[in-house]
Order: C-alpha cells, then structure tokens, then sequence
C-alpha cells in the first residue's frame, strides 16, 4: 500500500526529504528501491520465460505420453527425459518466484521506514519558527506580579503533592507520586481538556495501553528512533508466546487510536471523524537524561489527553478540497490547535506557537505545530521555554501502513490523519505549580476552569 512507484520516479525528492528530516541512515533507500525493482523486472520475465518453457513442456509431455500409449514403450525414454526437464524448470521457477518475492519484501521494508515528505511550510533545517503567542501580556522572564520564582519540585514538594522519594524506592529514576492536590488536579485538567474536546463534537475514547509493535510501527513509532535511542518498551515474551506478534507500552494514545481503525473503511460522510483519547503514556526516554533529570518534566509515565482524527484526502482525482473544507486536514489542524489555544490561555499560561521544522517532525507527519510553556525552572535552559503540546499533521502516512480507507464517490482513498496534544499532565502541572505560586503564603491558586472538578477548590495550600 506504500506508493512505491512514487518513490521511484522522485529519488532525490526522498533523498533530500531524509536529508532535511536527519534520516541520514534512508537517504540512499530510494536509490536502493530503484536498483531492486530493476532486479525485480529481470527477474519476472525470467519467471515468464520459465512458466512458458514449463506450458511448452507439459504440452509435450502429454503428447510423448499419448504415444507411449498408443505406440508402445519406444518413446518411454524421451518421456522420461522431459519429466527430468519438468522437474528442473519447476525447482528453477521456484527458486527464482522465492527471489522475486524477497525483492519486493525488501522494497517494501525499505518504503516503509522512509519518513512522510514535509510540507511546504515546514521551516528546513533545525530552527522553529515562532508564529504565536499565547497569554502574551505575561512578561516570561518575570512573574506577573514581580515575585521570585520557584522549581514546581520544591513547590510541590512543600505543598505535599509531588513525591519523588517514595518513587525512587518504588520505580526508580523519571517516576513520581502524584499526593491529594496533586492527584486531584491530574484528575481536574484531565476532565477540563475532555470538557472543551467534547463542547467541540470530539468523542472520547478510553484506549488499551498495550499495543502491537507493528501497529505502533505503522504509526511511524520505531522500537529505537533515529538516533538509536530506544523509544518504546517493549514487553517480554515466553518462549510459549513467542508466535504471537510482539506487544508493547503505547508511548502515546495516538497508536491505539489510529489502530482502531486498521483494516478498515471509513464512509466519507463520516469524515472528519474526531477522537480523543485519556491513557497513561509510556516513554523509554533513553539518552534524554542530562538536562531534564529533577521533576515532572521529563517522565516515563504520564497522563495525556490527545486528539485523533480522520479527514478527507486534499484531493481525490482532479477533485481538490479547498484549506476551506471543514472536513480537511488542514481545517482539523487548526481546530486542533484553537483547541490548545483555549486550555493553555484559561489556564493562565504564557505560550509560545512555534512552526516546527523539518528535524523535527519524526517519521509520519508532513507538518508539525509546537506550543511551549514559560517554566521560570527552565531558565537557563531553552530560555525557560518547555514544550506542551505537538500538533502533527500526517497526511496518508498512516492510513496506508494500517491500511484504513475512506470511500469517496465510490471509490476506495487514504484517509488523512491528524494527531495533537489536548493536555499533557505532567508538564501543564508543572507550569501552573510555578506561574501560580504565591511567594508570601506559599499556596497555589487553582485557575478558575479547573475549580469546578475539584470541589470549588480556589487554592493549593500546605497542611
Ligand atoms: P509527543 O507525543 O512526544 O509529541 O508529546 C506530546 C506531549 O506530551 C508533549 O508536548 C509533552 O507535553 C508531553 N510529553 C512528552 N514526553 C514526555 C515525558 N517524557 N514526560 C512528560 N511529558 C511528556
């Protein structure tokens, strides 16, 4: 289901493309693809040349047998010789049809590992583009009112709702115990980000935290990314299980929801078809430690609720859907994105919208849309600037490797795909703990949409 030929006619396009992404290890697989699939041509008309040789012979055959029938054993010895010839061509044919087949598994292996082509607003390189703010009256480097700052560790930590101590004994290092308060507000931001998703016609979907590793594949999700780094964790087989596909922890809700539809079809009228998901999120975050060791920042395990949907290719035949179309991915992004918008601002945080460029978009996203937090804790790194939430856009890179189809006019199409972050738990906890701080009394006030899913609860005090 990879357009293959696509590949072959544009090599340098996905050359560059792998280049521009920092899939340097793919630059040459469409080059390789090329070569393959010469050695492919060859080898099918070999194949038709066997198959005919084989037709011609077992014409023969039948006639030396007919002879033999009639005339006697005089022609048993020629009979012989061309059962001899048939067995040959049959074992050649074989082996060669064996060939033609791991060609084409090889093409396809190498199509499927290259990364969705970037779109044209996709800055090249490895710089963003900053095309927004959020909350911008908030000056970042200082607090509204001119207060001093605080990490949410020590801020949580005195208000006894983050613990890190009990974790380390329990789980080790990038684990955390969520206490009262703070378990209340996961609780809280989880409902309020459902809240508005669903106000805006998204259904939620509590999604299976495990999943097949070659649906996570198909999602553009690696065990290792492309830096090697491990990504996923995997779950150990038995010997016993070891014919069943391999599972693994969903880093992201993205996998199972985009899974739910494989092997499926999707009637336009449908479309868009929203989701949005709560599920517990599973990072190995191998070779990520360094910089973002204390905290909430960076964890193996956190709560996120994410947005999943299936648009209307941008255009089927010469029929092209206008950026007007609400059913198109790029009237989804932006719903996406107004969405993130109206959470992060009623929760009083300062954001910057950033365009992300092309080394950062991963495998399966043509277009990606950060938007990053002020944490003062950040100061001295990335300026205080943290990301919350990534909004990607997939076109049918996903819907080909899972097989999802929409049918349009009759006809069977890839649908687009879309992805982006509703709410974040750890990282949205963090920032409010240190916007919301109050230096003279030590409490945190509890912005005023999350006030009516704790109990009417205003502020975070210790005690
Ligand atoms: P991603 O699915 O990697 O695009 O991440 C989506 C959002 O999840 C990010 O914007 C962060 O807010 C959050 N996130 C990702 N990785 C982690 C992590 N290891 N720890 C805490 N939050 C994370």
């Amino acid at each position: 289901t990879i357009d293959i030929r696509h590949i072959r006619q544009n090599p340098g396009l996905y050359e560059q493309n792998c280049i521009d992404r920092n899939y340097a290890a793919h630059s040459k697989s469409s080059w390789r693809i090329i070569e393959l699939h010469e050695q492919w041509i060859a080898l099918r008309q070999n194949a038709r040349g066997l198959r005919e040789r084989n037709k011609r012979l077992h014409a023969q055959l039948s006639q030396a047998a007919a002879r033999v029938k009639k005339a006697g054993p005089k022609d048993a010895p020629a009979k012989q010789d061309m059962i001899a010839q048939a067995k040959e061509l049959k074992t050649e044919l074989t082996a060669v049809e064996a060939q033609e087949t791991q060609l084409q598994e090889e093409m396809e292996r190498l199509a499927q590992h290259l990364p969705n082509l970037s779109s044209t607003h996709t800055p090249v390189g490895t710089e963003p583009t900053v095309v927004g703010h959020i909350n911008k009256h908030l000056s970042p480097g200082n607090s509204p009112s001119g207060q001093a700052w605080k990490s949410h560790v020590q801020i949580g930590q005195s208000l006894g709702i983050l613990d890190f101590s009990s974790s380390s004994q329990t789980s080790g290092w990038g684990w955390y115990f969520l206490v009262g308060d703070g378990a209340m507000l996961e609780q809280a931001l989880v409902q309020y980000a459902l809240s508005v998703a669903r106000r805006k016609g998204w259904t939620a979907v509590a999604p299976p935290s495990l999943v097949y590793s070659h649906i996570a594949s198909a999602c553009g999700f690696q065990p290792r990314d492309q830096n090697g780094e491990q990504q996923i964790y995997a779950i150990e087989q038995s010997e016993k299980d070891k014919s069943r596909p391999q599972l693994a922890l969903a880093g992201t809700a993205e996998i199972p929801l985009a899974g739910m539809k494989a092997n499926q079809t999707i009637e336009d009228t449908q479309l868009p078809l929203k989701t949005v998901g709560v599920s517990r999120c599973y990072r190995a975050e191998a070779g990520a430690r360094g910089a973002d060791t204390k905290g909430l920042y960076r964890v193996h395990e956190f709560t996120k609720v994410e947005m999943f949907a299936w648009t209307l290719p941008d255009h089927v035949g010469d029929e092209h859907f206008t950026s007007s179309h609400a059913a198109n991915s790029e009237a989804v992004f932006e719903e996406m994105l107004s969405i993130q918008k109206e959470i992060l601002s009623a929760l009083g945080l300062h954001c910057r919208i950033l365009e992300m460029p092309t080394t950062d978009l991963g495998a399966s996203a043509t277009r990606k849309r950060d938007i990053e937090a002020f944490f003062p804790s950040r100061r001295e790194l990335d300026e205080g600037w943290g990301e919350v939430t990534s909004t990607s856009m997939c076109t049918d890179y996903q819907s080909r490797r899972l097989h999802t189809r929409t049918r349009i006019h009759g006809k069977l199409e890839f649908p687009h795909t879309l992805n982006g972050t509703a709410l974040a738990v750890p990282r949205v906890l963090a920032a409010l703990l240190e916007r919301h701080w109050n230096e003279e009394d030590g409490t945190v006030a509890i912005p005023a949409v999350l006030r009516p899913f704790m109990g009417g609860q205003e502020k975070m005090q210790t005690g």
